[in-house]
């Protein structure tokens, strides 16, 4: 029960004045909505922009941290108006029962939709978002006895003391408020790093130990929640709703909003939120030329969308970033620790027969071999041998043809990629596969927070992150986003990241490609220090004094078949290793 330093932990001031700042701000917003003389017309604006923006805000989350397309927000905003409208008005249901009732419905919906095809990817989930949206709409029009069909339900109540325009917006602002605080901070959550792992790379984000399904369903659900909670307010705020309200048209509105605001941030979301519900009113003294209002309006957003790629917030951020200061650099004084597993056993893993084919071709064949704990293990042999397809196959990107695989001992054949890291896999890929829009540490804390691993609170995580990255001598870039870092500091930080998630077995795929020779002895330096502290490696590389300085042990395949394996020195003199690798003695006499 050693928690001290979680609960020694010090809030960051920067973030501790962010927290503040915003506080003040919505307090003053909240005083405004409820002193300030206002018309009709100006409440109605603002009651729409505040129950919108918390729906968007939901599309922050799905589309913005987790990449995931959500065509169909306007139906499950739909879903928490009608829940307010018709629980409140044909059920006699409190306000906020109504309110929950409704954002548990679009949880509901959300999560079985998200369930049921996000293991499909893109364009799937576009297709079947669009078809629920479709299909609620038809439900509210044709199922009249429950929905009262096209004409709506009327006369919706507001819950008691909040039932004046200006207390509502002032409740609106204040759900608004802390929606978009949840969502501020969830970014930098561990679930929010999940999230943006697998919108960034989602192969890296299942190998690196992320559930990447559940990270989906998740982020959906959290979508359609903040969906429904905005379509709540907006029944109470309007007091009528209609199925023309939730339409596809609007779904598309929202996403647009999302779009334009800037996709990754809260603050973004009530940005396009709000122009794209002021723009029209701007424009309305054109609407007596017919047609002309709607192009100006249509050029206004492609012109902002073609100019700022990243949406208005992520171009004002991109200029206000060049005036920050860099941050300190914070050395971390624990130095790595990597138990390497633990099983105790002589075997880390065990591969048995393992096949893999790709139609007729047979990229791995009925191959052997075993690795045993301590020391370096190296695969080689010629280009499209089946190097990279074993990786593939132990790591569980492929489902093996055929064979076993034991990984300290436990069968792990049929488990999924993230299973497989939990288990104690580490690797990384012949062709670097980072977050590229996060920071060095970012990357490699995801790693850290490996379920299974030795540390479990945040800043054991953080520290053991910081370690790693001090470990391939990247400490001072820790704050850095990795996509301006050279090919060998970004073949670091994906090694800091596998060896940050402590793994049982290290499996580098070709890490000595695309390095200068300089960085090549720094490499072949890392692997010496990782294998001193007993982490075992299994490496694949093409560089033979690379592999001959580092391996005691060398499989070597031919056309997917093991053709020797053995000590580094056998390997190196056998005969048919000769042959592969240097050509068949007739042919080079
Ligand atoms: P290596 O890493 O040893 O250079 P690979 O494992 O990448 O070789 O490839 C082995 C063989 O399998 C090659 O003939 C390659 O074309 C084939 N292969 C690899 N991946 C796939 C795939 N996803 N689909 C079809 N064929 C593949
Ligand atoms: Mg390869």
């Amino acid at each position: 029960m050693s928690t001290t330093i979680a609960a020694a932990a010090p809030v960051r001031p920067q973030l501790r004045w962010g927290v503040a700042g915003y506080a003040v701000l919505v307090v003053a917003a909240i005083a405004v909505a409820i002193m300030a003389p206002k018309t009709g017309y100006v409440l109605n604006i603002s009651l729409q922009a505040t129950t919108y923006a918390v729906a968007v805000l939901g599309l922050t989350v799905v589309l913005g941290l987790c990449g995931q397309i959500n065509l169909a927000q306007a139906a499950f905003f739909g879903l928490g108006a009608y829940a307010v409208g018709i629980g409140q008005t044909s059920w006699g249901l409190n306000f906020w029962v109504c309110l929950v009732l409704g954002m548990g419905l679009a949880a509901l919906f959300g999560a079985v939709l998200g369930a049921s095809t996000l293991r499909l990817g893109g364009h799937y989930l576009a297709m079947v978002t669009i078809s629920f949206q479709q299909i609620l709409t038809l439900v509210l029009i044709n199922w009249i006895p429950v929905t009262r069909g096209p004409d709506g339900v009327p006369s919706i109540p507001r819950p008691a003391m909040f039932t004046d325009g200006s207390s509502y917006l002032a409740l609106c602002i204040a759900v608004l408020a802390f929606a978009g605080y949840l969502v501020w901070r969830l970014r930098d959550t561990r679930l929010g790093r999940a999230m943006r792992a697998v919108r960034d790379n989602e192969l890296a984000a299942g190998v690196a130990g992320i559930d990447v399904y559940r990270t989906k369903v998740t982020a959906f659900a959290i979508s359609s929640i903040l969906g429904g909670l905005g379509g709540g307010l907006f029944a109470g705020g309007f007091a009528y709703v209609s199925p023309d309200q939730f339409s596809f048209a609007e779904s598309i509105v929202f996403l647009t909003m999302t779009l334009l605001g800037g996709v990754s941030s809260p603050i973004g979301a009530a940005i396009g939120t709000g122009l794209l519900i002021l723009i029209p009113e701007w424009l309305r003294f054109l609407k007596s030329v017919p047609g002309l209002y709607l192009a100006i309006y249509g050029a206004a957003v492609v012109l902002i969308v073609l100019f700022m790629p990243d949406g208005i917030w992520g171009f004002v951020r991109g200029h206000l970033d060049r005036f920050k200061r860099a941050a300190p650099i914070i050395t971390s004084t624990a130095a790595l620790q990597l138990a390497g597993g633990g099983a105790g056993t002589e075997t880390v893993l065990e591969v048995r027969r393992l096949s893999k084919h790709f139609g007729g071709l047979k990229a791995v064949d009925e191959v052997d071999f075993v690795v045993r704990r301590g020391g370096v293990h190296a695969l080689i042999g010629p280009n499209g041998s089946g190097k990279t397809t074993t990786l593939n196959v132990l790591s569980g990107l492929y489902r093996a043809t055929g064979g076993k695989i034991f990984l300290d001992g436990r069968d792990v054949t049929g488990l999924p990629p993230h299973a497989r890291t939990v288990a104690g896999l580490g690797r990384t890929f012949q062709n670097i596969r980072l977050w590229k829009s996060m920071t060095a540490l970012e990357n490699v804390t995801v790693g850290a927070e490996r379920p299974g691993s030795s540390v479990s609170d945040a800043d054991a995580v953080l520290a053991r992150a910081r370690a790693a990255l001090a470990f391939v001598g990247l400490e001072a870039r820790a704050d850095e986003v990795v996509a301006g870092f050279s090919y060998g500091h970004q073949r670091a930080v994906e090694i800091a990241r596998a060896l940050a998630g402590d793994p049982a077995l290290l499996l580098l795929d070709e890490p000595g490609a695309g390095l200068n020779s300089s960085e090549k002895v720094e490499l072949r330096d890392l692997l010496r220090r990782i294998s001193a502290r007993g982490l075992t490696i299994m490496i694949i590389d093409h560089d033979m004094t690379l592999v001959t300085e580092v391996a005691q042990h060398i499989t070597v395949l031919n056309f997917g078949r093991r053709i020797a394996d053995g000590t580094a020195a056998d390997v190196l003199a056998h005969p048919d290793v000769v042959a592969a690798y240097l050509g068949a003695p007739d042919a080079a006499a």
